[in-house]
């Protein structure tokens, strides 16, 4: 069976089912395709009891084995690290709190996330619902409708994020049910789908499920790319159809150590989705989750990013840092206010130079709001406005 048409290119290889049945979840299986050393074994079965293991055909063959450290292979391949982890807690956003039904949390006030699959193309070991995704649970017809009917009953909500697990694992007669139950409510504005087919299993963005979504706009996705690797001619050529559909695409990188946790790789990355037209969205610290020690990087790797992209790249390249927490994501900034007086602000550039500007205040004249910034200008700006004893940049 497995001749040309099972390879790159070919035309089971093109074919979403072919390549979700042909996942790789064994390490039998993982032997056809790489030496699976005895450590690896270990990990694999030893983690597989806790979060599963599977891999399309597609993704495994991103895979660069000539390096241990490779990472898509971090991404997506069980690792002794996950099982030590003293901190990580198993919900530690608290969704479960906020789930006024079954898979549907409403933490904002006009928005919520309904998690109505509990699987996906791979497992990818830093997956924040792992509590659920690929344990077999399932929502029922019941609970996908008692879904509906909070959302039909809560007029608050205009915007309904579709995600899981990955919605993409159902078929389209399965979504298009229901999504158009969820466009017939009236309040609801827009619909989102988070997705990570593009990057794990692109073949899955075919032209008829993008013909379908497109009767239910706006539509907008949201993916998942972690690494410039990913970005290939299918996972560009999938999200090419949906934006062809008029679906906007959007990116959220998960901040990981060994993966992206360097200014140069995410620069790349970023870049790289402007080139395939997707926006990068969110650039989100790893969650306090069981089992992901071995991703987790300080606060100051992500604004080290940031600073190292603002200013440095396009502005809509640079996605917004935030860390998510039991009281919703919560997105931090680098300190570009240097300091506040009265009637002024001293600012930092991305080159670290600095800049103070006059800062209109209420309780003064205008004619003292100049002289605060004349004065606090004076002898230490250029002509232009500018410092030259700025503090240094870190992104060069
Ligand atoms: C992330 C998230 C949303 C969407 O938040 P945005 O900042 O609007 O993208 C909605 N509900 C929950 C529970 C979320 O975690
Ligand atoms: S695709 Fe998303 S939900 Fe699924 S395992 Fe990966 S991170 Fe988790």
């Amino acid at each position: 069976m497995s001749g040309d048409d099972e390879k790159p290119g070919g035309t089971s290889w093109k074919d979403w089912r072919w390549q979700f049945r042909h996942r790789v979840r064994t390490v039998e299986q993982l032997a056809q395709h790489t030496q699976v050393t005895p450590e690896m074994a270990q990990a694999i079965e030893a983690c597989s009891h806790e979060f599963r293991f599977a891999i399309t055909p597609y993704y495994l063959s991103l895979i660069d084995w000539s390096d241990p450290d490779d990472p898509i292979r971090r991404q997506a391949i069980p690792s002794a690290d996950e099982l030590e982890d003293p901190l990580g807690g198993r919900d530690p956003l608290h969704e479960e709190d906020h789930s006024p039904v079954k898979g549907l949390v409403h933490m904002y006030p006009d928005r919520v996330a309904f998690l109505v699959t509990a699987d996906c193309a791979i497992y990818c070991r830093h997956c924040t619902r792992k509590r659920f995704v690929g344990k077999g649970g399932k929502m029922t017809d019941e609970d996908v409708d008692r879904g509906i009917e909070y959302i039909r009953r809560t007029p608050a909500i205009r915007d309904v994020l579709i995600t899981g697990g990955d919605p993409l694992v159902a078929s389209d007669a399965w979504l298009e049910g229901l999504i158009s139950r969820i466009r017939a409510i009236p309040h609801v504005e827009i619909i989102r789908i988070g997705t990570r087919m593009p990057v794990t299993m692109p073949q899955r963005i075919t032209q008829e499920l993008c013909d379908m979504l497109q009767k239910y706009h706006p539509i907008w996705v949201n993916t998942h790319f972690n690494h410039p690797r990913e970005i290939t001619p299918e996972s560009a050529a999938a999200v090419d159809r949906l934006l062809r559909a008029g679906i906007p695409v959007g990116n959220q990188t998960v901040l990981l150590k060994g993966v992206n946790d360097d200014p140069a790789v995410m620069r790349e990355l970023v870049q790289g989705l402007l080139k395939i037209r997707v926006r990068p969205y969110y650039l989100y610290q790893c969650d306090m989750l069981r089992g992901t020690a071995h991703f987790r990087t300080p606060i100051e790797t992500g604004l080290e990013i940031i600073r190292a992209l603002q200013g440095w790249t396009t502005g809509f390249a640079v996605p917004t840092f935030v860390v998510d927490s039991p009281i919703g994501k919560i997105p931090i900034m680098p300190q570009n206010l240097v300091e506040r007086g009265d009637g002024y602000i001293v600012l930092r550039n991305y080159e670290g130079r600095t800049v103070r500007l006059p800062n209109p205040s209420p309780s003064l004249p205008e004619q003292a709001v100049a002289a605060a910034a004349a004065v606090s200008t004076n002898g230490r700006a250029s002509a232009n406005g500018h410092s030259k004893d700025g503090a240094g940049a870190s992104g060069k």
